[in-house]
């Protein structure tokens, strides 16, 4: 796995810091994207995870690997959301491609799928997982933990 910090990178970061180091909102952005932009040339992608929402995406993969951006939205723990994002990067740079509509078996021991949603103006693709019996969001008797996979926030 790649270790790239990824609680640091949220949003909620600007406030950290802003409160830590007395930084505006602006310096406190600016800050962020430094730190991005520093593991971005390291490697070719970051993580930013939403602590409002159960929700992780990466940016850098179009431009460093050709590969859309990847999106877990799922109330597991961040750190297991993390690792499941890794995962799937580390699968793209080593050429696995993946795209809305299919399933991929390759990744981890049970099937996922793909959807785009949008991200701050931007398509990713969103991974879906399966609960521990099998239920996709759409499937009769899809839990609702899993059921708001698929929610456009
Ligand atoms: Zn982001």
């Amino acid at each position: 796995m790649t270790p790239v910090p990824h609680e640091d990178s949220c949003l909620c970061a600007v406030c950290q810091l802003q409160t830590a180091e007395g930084l505006s909102y602006a310096e406190a952005l600016e800050r962020i994207q430094q730190r991005d932009d520093a593991l971005m040339a390291q490697y070719g992608w970051v993580a930013h995870a939403i602590t409002s929402l159960p929700l992780i995406h990466t940016h850098g993969l179009p431009e460093h690997f050709g590969h859309p951006d990847l999106e877990i939205r799922l109330a597991i723990s961040p750190d297991k959301r993390y690792n499941f994002l890794a995962a799937l990067v580390e699968a793209v740079k080593a050429g696995r491609r993946f795209a809305a509509g299919q399933e991929d078996t390759t990744v981890f021991s049970v099937p996922i799928r793909f959807i785009v949603r949008e991200e701050s103006g931007r398509s990713v693709l969103r991974v879906l997982f399966p609960d521990p019996d099998g239920h996709f969001p759409g499937d009769p008797g899809c839990p609702p933990a899993w059921e708001t996979q698929v929610l456009q926030d």
